[in-house]
């Protein structure tokens, strides 16, 4: 892969601090090494001595004060060196990415720790889009990402899904409008990214099969597209197998997959991974060591001695419980939904994630019904239009989440949203 051409003038002018490569170079190096080097603050002065904290399970995780020091300091700009080992290794284990074995330039698999996978995507997009670029990505994307791509002034191409996802012949019918070879000559402005949320999208619910993938992996192979893979609800599938992921498929070293443990762990400690080709990753780690310097080293090291002392399969058991909890949850919104919704509106029950993705029949527009009349019946639901990628078009869909609902306030909640749409359509 010609990586080169991928990247956005910011990104490659981005050169490395040489304090920054330091502290990576110090992260590595002996307990005898006597370092003069550094402009960090001595720990000695911090208030923080140690801490115990307790998991749900009655046990403890311990952060005793030498390791109190490390998660208190500077630390490197990827992440704590025993995370990104530990995560390496998992992503290893989860997608066994043909691109471990390759070397460096050739796109060898690299990770970084990110403030949230936000962090990860929105340095991702920085590094690839240039205004006026064409950008491809579901018609309905995830409200963050629109966020932080549409300030870049490229232009937005969204590609028509169904509840599987991107629809292969679809993406096929937009990038006929180029030929192959129109990748390499920068005049034809050929979309060089395919962004995609592969599993419980973000807000639609909806899932990628393994045969769409293969056929859009080969599409990105044709056109030379980068493909980022951002599957935050990965994690949250509720049928085994889990579907291989286009990491899992990546021959060329053109996948970069975000994840986040904000579904599984906790969303507040802010901890994401991007993994993918080692010159991009190297990118976004540059634009790192301009920005947030690294991931709160706090928050790497309580996640890590929890997945050390759980181990791959200990995470993966409360992973289970995880998902045993959102299936239910999804159940029984569904179970409410085919109670007070049947006829007035459609939906499909999401395999992965934490949304019901509606589309309410003869109203052509939610946003009015939702931001003006939802508050006076006391509901709330997001209007479809907040993910439209052209933005200027009416959505008659609207985003319900299970995930901290009971029983009683989905089925009230969803009954009030019935008697909205009844007086809607009068
Ligand atoms: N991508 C999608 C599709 C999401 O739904 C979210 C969270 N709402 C994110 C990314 C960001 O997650 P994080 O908390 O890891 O930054």
């Amino acid at each position: 892969m010609n990586y080169a051409r991928f990247l956005t003038a910011v990104s490659a002018a981005r050169k490395p601090s040489p304090i920054r490569a330091l502290t990576d170079l110090l992260m590595r190096s002996p307990p005898s090494m006597i370092s003069l080097a550094g402009g960090v603050p001595n720990p000695d002065t911090f208030p923080f001595k140690r801490a115990t904290i307790r998991l749900n399970d009655g046990t403890d995780i311990e952060i005793g004060e030498s390791l109190m020091k490390k998660a208190l300091q500077y630390s490197a700009t990827p992440g704590v060196p025993e995370l990104v080992s530990w995560l390496k290794d998992l992503q290893k284990k989860l997608h066994n990415p043909p691109t471990l074995s390759y070397s460096p330039n050739e796109g060898q698999m690299e990770l970084c720790v990110t403030t949230g996978s936000q962090e990860g995507l929105s340095k991702v997009f920085e590094m690839l889009v240039n205004p006026g670029d064409n950008v491809l990505m579901d018609t309905t994307a995830y409200s963050g990402t629109l966020a932080a791509v549409r300030p870049l002034g490229c232009n937005l191409i969204g590609v028509p899904t169904d509840q599987h996802g991107i629809i292969p012949q679809a993406l096929k019918d937009i990038l006929s409008r180029w030929q192959p070879e129109d990748a390499t000559n920068p005049e034809k402005n050929s979309p060089k990214v395919l962004y995609t949320v592969p599993n419980g999208g973000n807000p639609t619910g909806s899932s990628l099969t393994i045969e769409r993938k293969i056929e859009i992996y080969q599409i990105a192979q044709d056109y030379d597209l980068i493909i980022l893979e951002d599957d935050p609800y990965y994690f949250l599938q509720f049928n085994k197998p889990w579907a291989p992921t286009f990491l899992s498929m990546d021959v060329d070293g053109r996948v970069i997959r975000a994840d986040s443990m904000s579904k599984i762990l906790s969303s507040g400690i802010r901890i994401g991974f991007l993994t993918g080709p080692k010159p991009l990753i190297d990118r976004v780690i540059l634009h790192m060591q301009a920005s947030t310097l690294h991931t709160s080293a706090f928050t790497q090291i309580m996640i890590f001695q929890l997945l050390q002392k759980w181990g791959v399969e200990g995470f993966l058991d409360h992973i289970e419980s995880v998902i045993n909890f959102y299936k239910m949850q999804r159940d029984t919104m569904l179970a409410c939904a085919d109670k007070h919704l049947s006829g007035l509106a459609e939906w499909h029950s999401p395999s992965a994630g934490m949304f019901l993705w509606m589309k309410i029949k003869g109203v052509p527009d939610t946003h009015q019904m939702i931001m003006q009349k939802a508050l006076s019946k006391e509901v709330l639901l997001v209007p479809g239009s907040a993910f439209n990628v052209d933005s200027s078009k009416p959505s008659s869909y609207v985003r319900a989440s299970f995930s901290l609902s009971t029983q009683e306030q989905m089925d009230l909640g969803l009954q009030r949203l019935a008697s909205l749409i009844i007086e809607e359509r009068k």
